[in-house]
């Protein structure tokens, strides 16, 4: 039997991390004691409010049944208020907020609702995958409009040539960026919205980030912006916020035919998520908010203590405002792939190529914050040691 993957499958960039997994597989089993500073998956625990509202609603046979497409209302209702009190942003809970079964659900999901073959989705770059990837899965173009240093790590609208953006439907972008850590104002977003509107263009926003922040920097929402409700949605996740990974919760808000179009999509592929997880959710978005604020000054002390390392060494960082990454230029001598080779040899520490995230990834490296501040601390002795060496 021949086994044939669809154009989708084999049109996919290859898999960029798989040198370094097998690399880390062959390091660990020669014993060194690695530090791995790759995935960017929180360490720090679900806080027991939370968890205390999961078992209690897991009890209750009413959460054992399917949810309803868009969300259970007290979900979407507390994703509404948390908002206002956030963002003073006013959304009707019943038409422009959506339920999401983690917010990279929603991402892969929503260009099946709007792109058809030969639709152009432009994304910044370097970037989350899966902007490229579902992109690809719906027949489109997917576009890298590039971040540079030289730019802030902002794309230039002005920069997609007329024949691009004619066929452009949709597109996403994220602040506080993943993965160079970049922020942005609402001057950006509003000439973002302003061009979404002039070129019909769908403008997603991916906000991941916008609770793990360390200064005075307070990142906005792209809805903030007068009129964005009109161009376009909004993603955001509990997974980063509340250490929520595991549990797959999100949520979009926004237009409300775009979150519509998105609801189409996934009442056809799934069923919701769990209603004991939305519960649960209900508590996360609506109760004690300390946890965040310890979540921050943890991050913010582990950042401080990486990056003052790494500008010992002479490497050119800038200390993050907000995320938990740290997006480091690779010295001179090297491309993304072979610092990350030589960090993992010499120093057993994981970190990943720049070039995975996409092209205009080249020549950087990113170290995510997900260990405690002590191993972070050996991380940088190591990796001192083996750049002196
Ligand atoms: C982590 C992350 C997400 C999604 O997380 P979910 O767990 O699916 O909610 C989305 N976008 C970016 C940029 C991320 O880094």
């Amino acid at each position: 039997m021949n086994i044939d993957y669809a154009q989708r499958i084999k049109r996919l960039p290859p898999y960029l991390f798989k040198e370094i997994d097998r690399m880390k597989d062959e390091v660990r089993a020669r014993g060194v004691d690695i530090i791995d500073l790759g995935v960017g998956d929180p360490d720090l625990p679900t806080t027991d409010n939370v968890i205390d509202a999961l078992t209690t609603a897991v009890r209750d046979p009413a959460t054992h049944r399917y949810p309803s497409y868009s969300g259970m209302n007290l979900f979407r209702e507390a994703a509404a208020r948390w908002y206002k009190r956030r963002f003073d942003v006013d959304l009707d809970a019943a038409t422009e907020v959506i339920a999401l079964i983690g917010s990279k659900e929603g991402i892969a999901n929503i260009p099946l609702a709007f792109i058809d073959p030969g639709d152009v989705l432009l994304h910044s770059s370097p970037c989350y995958p899966v902007y490229h990837s579902s992109t690809l899965f719906a027949g489109g173009q997917p576009y890298p409009m590039d971040l540079t240093a030289r730019n802030d790590f902002l794309p230039d609208l002005g920069a997609v040539p007329q024949e691009i953006l004619d066929r452009a439907k949709m597109m996403f972008v994220n602040y506080p960026n993943n993965p160079t850590a970049a922020c942005c104002g609402l001057d950006f977003f509003r000439e973002v919205a302003e061009f979404g509107r002039k070129n019909n263009i769908i403008v997603c926003h991916d906000a991941a980030y916008t609770e793990m922040y360390y200064d005075d920097f307070v990142p906005p929402s792209f809805l903030q912006v007068e009129g964005a409700k009109e161009v376009g949605v909004e993603f955001h996740s509990l997974s980063k916020t509340y250490n929520m990974t595991g549990w797959r919760l999100g949520f979009a808000v926004g237009h409300p035919e775009v979150i519509a179009g998105l609801g189409k999509v996934k009442s056809n592929i799934d069923s919701g998520a769990f209603n004991a997880i939305q519960i649960a959710g209900v508590e996360a978005l609506a109760g004690d908010q300390s946890a965040v604020k310890e979540m921050q000054s943890i991050y913010r002390e582990r950042r401080n203590i990486l990056v003052q390392g790494l500008k010992e060494l002479g490497l050119e960082v800038e200390l993050p405002k907000a995320t938990f990454y740290v997006w480091v230029k690779t010295p001179k001598s090297h491309d993304s792939a072979s610092f990350a080779k030589l960090l993992l040899e010499k120093a057993g520490v994981v970190v990943t190529p720049g070039a995975g995230f996409g092209q205009a990834g080249e020549g950087y490296v990113r170290f995510a914050l997900t260990v405690d501040k002590a191993r972070i601390g050996d991380a940088a002795k190591r990796i001192k040691e083996c750049m002196s060496a």
